[in-house]
């Protein structure tokens, strides 16, 4: 699950035939035969000196903004400029977790678009994602989480998305790990999404690459981004570590670095990046078969397919581009963990690692247009964004193609922070500690 436990599978030369379809027959084929039919999943591009479209970026989003662009829009003259390996940033950090419970409507509207695109996304890409709704459960604690928690699932239910109830005798049914009667939260019940899950967050960039690339995109890794061209109040194109290149439409997708690369043409936003960590620990037999929350710290929980328990806490409280965490999150993460599931005192912790989030002023992503013409920008995805890589990427190739954002994605203008317009999911005000 770690950065460290990945082996992509490696990209294509440039020119080199398609990967060809995927699928059960051809698997038995290869077996066959030495397993020496397989082509590379992604051409290896050079960069071009001039394309249409410009996206700064190959983790979930920018890799997702290049397909749709291709595959739904016929918007074909696009880069993806990575300055690593594609997969590495927060695309294949995270925790896997996808689900669409959310309180706002503009919210519920937009995951819920993007829940229905996981649904059909492996079919969609001939790629294994992995995608597994085994449910998320949030559980709560006290008189007023539950109205809380009711009243998000209300929300939820009312726009046709799945929520149940579950009393304390339901939770421990699906979760017989968990101590109900916990002496610091004792646990009065949950909210379970029995559509939500996971994902493997690698085959995702992965199964995104390929699909762009096949569909005509440019996927350029090692090239890094260090200046953005601009003529007047247009842009015209970017530095890069292997040269100039011009576009009429850049895109900005570099989720923790979105502050960063605003700098460059001097626009500041409403973004701070902050580090959050992640662990897993030795793989286990089947003990969760949900993802869990827990409502009275910030700790949550899944077992992956490997068998490690995947988890993770709150952000660490200052900002940060590092891509690694500090003991005392660790230490907050592990009490929040034994006070909920004590079993858990017993297992070690394989491995831990942190990601740069781009936390946004009222904790909701950002997929607009920018001052500078031409420039878009796709961030703020807070630590949510794995989840909303689909509909990320579908409703940021609409705003380049057509020019109006996409009906799911207009809330999340960058006006709204001027305007008065937060989209503020749980009602804490501009601190990113608290989203
Ligand atoms: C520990 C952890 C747990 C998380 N858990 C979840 C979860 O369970 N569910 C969920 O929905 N979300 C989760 N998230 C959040 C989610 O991973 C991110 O919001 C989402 O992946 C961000 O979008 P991305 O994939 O496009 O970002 P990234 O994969 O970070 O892509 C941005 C890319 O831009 C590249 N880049 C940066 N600067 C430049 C430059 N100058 N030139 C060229 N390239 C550049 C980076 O190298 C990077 O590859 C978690 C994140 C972390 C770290």
């Amino acid at each position: 699950m770690s950065p460290a436990a990945k082996s992509p599978p490696a990209p294509l030369e440039a020119g080199r035939a398609s990967s060809g379809r995927y699928s059960g027959w051809r698997l038995f084929l290869e077996g066959l035969t030495g397993q020496r039919g397989w082509s590379r999943a992604w051409a290896k591009a050079a960069p071009r000196p001039r394309y249409r479209v410009v996206i700064v970026g190959g983790g979930g989003h920018g890799l997702a903004t290049a397909y749709y662009l291709a595959a739904e829009y016929g918007i074909r003259d696009v880069a993806v400029l990575e300055r690593g390996p594609i997969g590495l940033g927060n695309v294949g950090r995270n925790t896997t977790i996808i689900r669409s419970n959310y309180f706002h409507p503009e919210n519920i509207r937009f995951y819920e678009f993007s829940l229905k695109l996981w649904e059909t996304l492996e079919q969609r890409l001939n790629f294994n994602a992995m995608v597994s709704q085994r449910g998320t459960l949030n559980l709560f604690h006290t008189e007023a989480q539950r109205d809380l928690f009711t009243r998000r699932a209300n929300m939820m239910r009312l726009h046709g998305v799945d929520a149940e109830a579950l009393s304390r005798e339901e939770v421990k049914e699906l979760v017989p790990l968990v101590d109900l009667n916990n002496g610091r939260y004792p646990v009065l019940g949950g909210f379970l999404q029995r559509r939500g899950g996971t994902v493997r967050h690698d085959a995702v960039a992965w199964g995104y690459a390929r699909a762009a690339s096949e569909a005509g995109a440019d996927i350029i890794e090692h090239c890094e981004v260090t200046g953005i061209r601009r003529e007047g109040a247009r842009v015209s194109g970017v530095e890069t570590t292997r040269g100039a290149i011009g576009a009429e439409i850049v895109c900005l997708a570099v989720a923790g670095h979105s502050s960063r690369l605003a700098a460059m043409v001097g626009l500041q936003l409403p973004i701070e990046s902050h580090v959050l960590q992640a662990f897993v620990s030795e793989p286990l037999k089947p003990v969760l078969d949900v993802v869990l929350t827990y409502g009275a710290g910030h700790f949550y929980v899944s077992q992956s397919d490997k068998g490690g328990l995947v988890f993770g806490g709150a952000i660490d409280g200052y900002n940060s581009y590092g891509q690694r965490g500090t003991l005392p999150m660790a230490e907050e993460v592990a009490a929040s963990a034994v006070t909920l599931l004590p079993g858990l005192a017993r297992v070690r912790v394989l491995r831990q690692w942190g990601g740069v989030m781009d936390m946004s002023m009222d904790g909701s992503p950002i997929i607009s247009k920018t001052p500078l013409e031409g420039l878009i920008l796709n961030g703020g995805w807070c630590y949510g964004g794995f989840k909303a890589i689909p509909a990320g990427g579908l409703t940021t190739a609409h705003l380049i193609a057509r020019d109006e954002p996409h009906p799911f994605a207009s809330h999340l203008d960058l006006r709204r922070f001027a305007a008065g317009r937060t989209v503020d999911e749980r009602g804490t005000g501009p601190f990113p500690y608290a989203h």
